[in-house]
């Protein structure tokens, strides 16, 4: 998971304004387009006061994702509790698809802290990860017992 850096990234979605607070990952993608899972999915975890928006965009194989190489860069060899500085900043915006057209929905997560309302925001378009980035990921995320987070 990443936490959002600066509380100025903020999303309009009907008069709300969400704040950015975290991403992360799942493999495979939770959600199925025409039956299929994609490789993986993102989440952009946005909040206000009373709710939620969860910004998911499938994640396809193919060109290198360079908006992720400086996470990707410093990767942990092994699952780990401790916080992972990252010295250069993801612009969040380089990672939704140029094609942002999106569909929304009214749900809840499973998970705390997002227990509450929330809003899923689905982009219809898959960005891409080389399958070297999503074999780093998958190599730590399929150790880990305790599965990902909503
Ligand atoms: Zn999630």
């Amino acid at each position: 998971m990443a936490h959002a850096a600066k509380p100025d990234n903020v999303l309009s979605i009907e008069d709300n304004n969400y704040k950015l607070v975290q991403f992360h990952f799942h493999t495979p993608s939770e959600h199925q387009f025409n039956g299929e899972h994609y490789e993986m999915e993102l989440h952009l975890v946005h909040q206000i006061r009373k709710g939620a928006c969860c910004g998911r965009i499938m994640i396809k194989e193919g060109a290198e994702n360079e908006t992720l190489m400086p996470v990707w860069n410093k990767f942990p060899k092994e699952e780990t509790d401790s916080n992972i500085p990252v010295e250069n900043l993801i612009n969040v915006q380089e990672l939704l698809p140029e094609d942002a057209d999106s569909f929304h929905y009214n749900g809840s997560l499973t998970t705390p802290p997002c227990s509450e309302q929330v809003k899923w925001m689905i982009y219809e378009k898959p960005i891409s990860m080389s399958s070297e980035q999503i074999k780093q990921f998958q190599n730590i995320w399929r150790k880990s017992p305790s599965g990902p987070a909503s």
